[in-house]
């Protein structure tokens, strides 16, 4: 075997492993395989529990963006891609720079 360490970790595989074993345990090669089919996946986050609603907790805003649906309205867009509720413009720049002020 010229490479006997596991893809997921490089550590080396255990002498019992398979001949052409590329992992040292089921849980890494499910690893794997999570992380290779990770770009996939949708990237739609439902936000639960204590992140809900509470802005102390949800990531900052990093940008506006118009609302499609309502002309002249906004949402906010924040660091994790989702969207705020619906704003007018000024509301929106506001949120923004509000932000923005905060380290
Ligand atoms: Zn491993």
């Amino acid at each position: 075997m010229s490479d006997a360490i596991c893809h997921q970790c490089g550590k080396p595989l255990p002498a019992t492993a398979r001949r052409h074993a590329r992992f040292c345990s089921p849980a890494h090669r499910a690893a794997h395989h999570r992380s290779s089919i990770a770009h996939t996946l949708p990237r739609v986050q439902f936000l639960t529990g204590a992140g809900r609603d509470n802005p102390a907790t949800m990531a900052p805003y990093v940008a506006i963006v118009p609302e499609t649906a309502f002309p002249g309205m906004y949402r906010l867009k924040r660091t994790d891609g989702s969207l705020s509720d619906m704003v007018n413009l000024p509301r929106a720049r506001d949120a923004l720079t509000e932000a923005r002020r905060r380290p």
